[in-house]
């Protein structure tokens, strides 16, 4: 008699000290099609975990499609709602597995592997997809600030609906955080480009090195598109201010992580310290030790459990890849000064902390002012989180589009700004600050701005669905808008 196994395959990844030698050295070992076959058949159809992706896929019916060996429909039903296939097969934080019904019984479903699975094995985008353009009776230009994963999928949902797109970006690189923060070993920069090249093909247009305020006038933008879409994300970091931060050897994680992947290798010495407890302090922390750091550690103001993503199978599988790498963690720590010599940090002084229920929610943490501690480090990198820079949108507009006091800015359920036809996504409009969550803006942007287009006239109508690929079992209807009015009621 044959036994099924209802555990979740396990996912293997490859030897910790293998893959330190390298800057690309791939850290997970990718599902087989046989362990894609006996996961997916695990999934029991309910739908619970599209509630819990921000972009809505429909995770079932992928996982449904690859259970029966269908690799082509798992591509299509991606691509209803996320162009970057196979980068959210390999670094989505995955939150539908999170709210998947099997978590607390064999495991939830391995969506992402099983999503990189499709990506990596399915044929060429272009021939599986067959894309038939859509035509809206007129085809007006719109402007897409940032080349990132928001603006480039915002590109993708307008370039198929015949929409003229021309995407500026102030680097010279497509991709956004995707290419500049996220490093090759755990993002391959072939995958991005594919996905990037495919996105393009439907007509879009891209300009390099093109930073609106600086190369261009946003003004200029205006007078000359129809709508214009925002992604800047969030490049301005945030600094802790503590005393000694402007020594040689103390970095911004975005500065370093942005400089090595561009093909710098910094030296960082023996010992480096990470501030911070998030995805960039993890992955400076990782860099750092492929640089040649023989000891590297996270100091976190907060407690273990208190760490940004947890509690998420994310969260704990991020922890595990840095501790297998030997990356040591500090929690409840607060800095309080770094020290240097001759101009170059040799050490930080800190305090422990204990955390706080101040009855406002998340635990806070106190600093005990007791007694102090020093550490020697060679290198400091604050992983301490960024902002938006708009700087380059003038006054007289910044004063009619509302912000959060976080410094984002707000738009409604199209991704409107409070300014007519200027829509926005990404890291500078949504909290969660992930890829899927800023592709999902993105679907909601091209769709207001197809409603805004058609409001000015400039096209006849709008679709039904944002995608038309023929044939394809779609089952969700989170694009589907029926009555135009819900949109007139907004502005
Ligand atoms: C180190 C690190 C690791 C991360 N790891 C993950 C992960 O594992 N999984 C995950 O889902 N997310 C991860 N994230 C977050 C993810 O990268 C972001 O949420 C995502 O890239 C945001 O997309 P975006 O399009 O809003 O902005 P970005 O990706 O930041 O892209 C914005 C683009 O706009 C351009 N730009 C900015 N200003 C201008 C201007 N004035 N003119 C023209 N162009 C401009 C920039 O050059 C950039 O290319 C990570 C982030 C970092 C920093
Ligand atoms: S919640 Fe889990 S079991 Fe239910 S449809 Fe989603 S992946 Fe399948």
């Amino acid at each position: 008699m044959k036994i099924v196994n209802y555990s979740r395959v396990p996912i293997k990844r490859y030897d910790p000290n293998e893959r330190l030698k390298g800057l690309d050295f791939p850290t997970l070992v990718p599902y087989t099609l046989e362990e894609v076959v006996a996961e997916s058949s695990r999934c029991l159809g309910c739908g619970l975990c599209v509630q819990g992706c921000p972009a809505r896929i429909d995770i079932p019916g992928y996982q449904i499609a690859m259970a029966n060996g269908k690799i082509d429909e798992a591509l299509k039903i991606n691509f209803e709602k996320l162009p970057f296939v196979a980068v959210c097969g390999n670094v989505c934080p995955h939150p539908c597995e999170d709210v998947c019904v099997l978590d607390d019984n064999k495991g939830s479903l391995a969506t992402r592997h099983i999503k990189k699975y499709v990506a990596e094995n399915v044929g060429n985008y272009k021939d599986v997809l067959k894309v038939k353009k859509n035509d809206l009776g007129g085809h007006p230009n719109v402007a897409v600030i940032g080349a990132g994963p928001a603006g480039l999928t915002a590109a993708f949902y307008l370039s198929i609906n015949g929409i003229n797109v021309d995407v500026y970006e102030g680097t010279d690189k497509a991709g956004g955080m995707m290419v500049h923060g996220i490093p090759a070993f755990r993002l391959s920069r072939e995958l991005i480009q594919k996905e990037v090249d495919h996105i393009l093909s439907y007509g879009g247009r891209i300009f390099y090195n093109k930073s609106v305020g600086k190369d261009i006038k946003f003004e200029d933008l205006m007078a000359k598109y129809d709508s214009i879409f925002i992604a800047i994300g969030n490049w301005n970091p945030t600094l802790t201010r503590v005393k000694g931060e402007d020594l040689k050897n103390v970095y911004h994680a975005i500065e370093f992580l942005g400089r090595v992947n561009n093909g710098e290798r910094i030296d960082v010495g023996k010992t480096v310290a990470i501030i911070g407890g998030g995805f960039t302090a993890f992955d400076a922390a990782r860099m750092s030790l492929r640089l040649g750091a023989e000891k590297v550690l996270v100091l976190y103001r907060r407690s273990k459990e208190d760490r940004p993503g947890y509690p998420s199978s994310n969260a704990e599988e991020e922890l595990e890849e840095a501790e297998e790498e030997r990356v040591e963690f500090v929690w409840e720590i607060s800095p309080i000064e770094y020290v240097g010599e001759n101009g170059k940090v040799k050490g930080i002084r800190y305090w422990k902390n204990q955390m706080v229920d101040n009855g406002k929610g998340r635990r806070e943490p106190v600093p005990i002012k007791d007694k102090e501690y020093f550490m020697e480090v060679d290198t400091i990198i604050e992983a301490t989180g960024q902002k938006g820079n708009f700087s380059f949108i003038p006054q007289q507009i910044m004063e009619k589009m509302k912000m959060t006091s976080g410094g984002d800015l707000i738009v409604n359920q199209y991704n409107m700004t409070s300014y007519p036809g200027i829509f926005a996504g990404g890291d500078i409009t949504n909290k969660r600050k992930d890829i899927i969550s800023g592709v999902a803006d993105a679907g909601r942007a091209a769709m207001g701005i197809l409603l805004y287009l058609k409001s000015i006239g400039k096209i006849e109508r709008v679709p039904q669905r944002l995608t038309n690929f023929e044939k394809g079992p779609y089952s969700t209807t989170y694009y589907e808008i029926k009555d135009e009015r819900a949109y007139t009621l907004i502005q």
